[in-house]
């Protein structure tokens, strides 16, 4: 009997003891290959020994001291290694302690910009139908996911919601990728234009979508134009990294894949690995300068943010990838983890759809392969797959149908980035074993 409230009213779970590499053993001494990172966190695997060793001092050394009065040589370092391969005009960094308080502080910080800048009128925020930017209700009120959203409605700040750039979507003969992504990113200038881009205070989107649809990148131009349209109407480009960016698709962000540099980025999963709970916006120089000459200070903050031991965590995670070149693994990793789902699934009477980038894939379960119509969501298939694959020892991360993601069913693979050869193989075979006993 467990007194945990867990999100979900789960019935029984394994407990998990252990974690070494990709791997991950319940108390039961099973043990399940960590392809999905939990929840695309764990980008260095478990147990890794430079990160523990990191803690330990950090632990040992000083493990808390209030922002308030100090600053300290972690977080120091953290947020000089983050602006110096951050992508272009970000200056500094803000750190909180998980993805929901990256998106919650963007978003302040992109509220307060203004009032600073003496306009207070812009406060409406766009953001895409079906998006998830976090639990908070600040975050939540950004979301477009109706089903988290409807329990607690009416939100804190109303968000106008346009169509997402789902390209696997769209397949409309007619028209190309690159089409398609225009005329979604009109949307956004369509409602900037409907709301006066006077009221209009951010849009903010992830880059590749995660946990909502499985791994979706923008098509190619998509992000770009939508870079143009918020700069000529004076509106803030929010992209949020936190599942997607800190090397999960091959590049430290993957803005810099659609050749786009956002205002604020909000960053966690990854950048910490789950050694830690911890995430950051990275701002840029102009919102920096609003406070500086403004009140001299974002008027937010939190009794953990740059906690020296968390720092120590994440720098020693992204000292780890640098040192070992596991972006580069990630690269050709995810190639060639993409190769063995096609060939072992890409046929599948079931799959719809492979995309994604790097270590960052997802795979689209429907009912029929021809007309791409999904399954019946009361089915629930992606946890059905869960589950498979959870009995087989593997761990994929059930997206879409009951939390109103985009139709259908999405399994989202993101295995950690030291994952090796043979991994890949059994991660594809018992994927494969599994679609095929959950669809059956
Ligand atoms: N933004 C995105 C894109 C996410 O995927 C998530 C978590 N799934 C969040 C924000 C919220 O992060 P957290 O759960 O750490 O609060």
């Amino acid at each position: 009997m467990t007194h945990i409230l867990h999100r979900q009213i789960h019935g029984t779970l394994p407990v998990a003891v252990a974690g070494r590499g990709v791997e991950l053993f319940d108390r039961d001494g099973r043990a399940y290959i960590d392809a999905s990172g939990g929840a695309a966190v764990s980008c260095l695997g478990h147990g890794h020994p430079d990160v523990i060793g990191a803690l330990h001092e950090q632990a040992d050394r000083l493990a808390y001291a209030h922002t308030g009065f100090f600053t300290s040589e972690p977080a120091e370092e953290l947020a000089d290694m983050l602006v110096a391969n951050a992508p272009t005009g970000i200056s500094h960094v803000y750190f909180v302690s998980g993805g929901s308080e990256a998106v919650e502080a963007a978003l302040k910080m992109a509220r307060q910009y203004f009032v600073e800048k003496g306009e207070p009128q812009r406060r409406a925020i766009i953001a895409r139908h079906q998006s998830y930017h976090g639990n908070t209700l600040g975050a939540l009120a950004a979301g477009g996911n109706a089903m988290r959203r409807a329990q607690f409605q009416p939100l804190l700040a109303e968000t106008q919601h346009i169509e997402p750039c789902y390209a696997y979507r769209h397949r409309r003969d007619d028209e190309s990728e690159e089409e398609y992504g225009l005329r979604v990113a009109q949307g956004l200038e369509d409602k900037i234009q409907e709301l006066g881009a006077e009221t209009v205070m951010a849009f903010i989107a992830e880059p590749v979508v995660g946990a909502t649809a499985g791994a979706v990148p923008a098509v190619p131009g998509y992000l770009k134009r939508v870079r143009e349209i918020c700069d000529r109407h004076g509106v803030l480009l929010i992209l949020d990294e936190v599942m997607c960016g800190m090397g999960r698709t091959g590049t430290l962000h993957a803005c810099t894949q659609d050749g786009v540099a956002p205002d604020l980025m909000t960053i966690a999963k990854g950048l910490g690995g789950g050694y830690q709970p911890i995430g950051a916006v990275l701002l840029s120089q102009a919102i920096f300068d609003a406070f500086a000459t403004g009140s001299g200070l974002f008027q937010h903050g939190h009794t953990y943010i740059g906690h020296p031991v968390a720092c120590a965590a994440a720098l020693a995670v992204q000292r780890v990838i640098e040192r070992d070149g596991l972006l580069e693994n990630v690269r050709t990793m995810g190639e060639r983890l993409r190769s063995l789902l096609a060939e072992r699934l890409g046929p599948h009477p079931h799959v719809g759809d492979l995309r994604g980038r790097g270590l960052f894939l997802g795979l689209e379960i429907v009912e029929d392969r021809a007309t791409k119509a999904p399954f019946d969501p009361a089915l629930k298939l992606h946890a059905r797959i869960k589950q498979a694959a959870m009995a087989r020892g593997l761990l994929v991360y059930p997206a879409g149908g009951t939390i109103d993601g985009a139709r259908g069913d999405h399994v989202l693979v993101a295995p950690p980035f030291i994952v090796e050869d043979q991994d890949l193989d059994r991660i594809a075979d018992r994927l494969g074993t599994a679609i095929d006993e959950a669809v059956a």
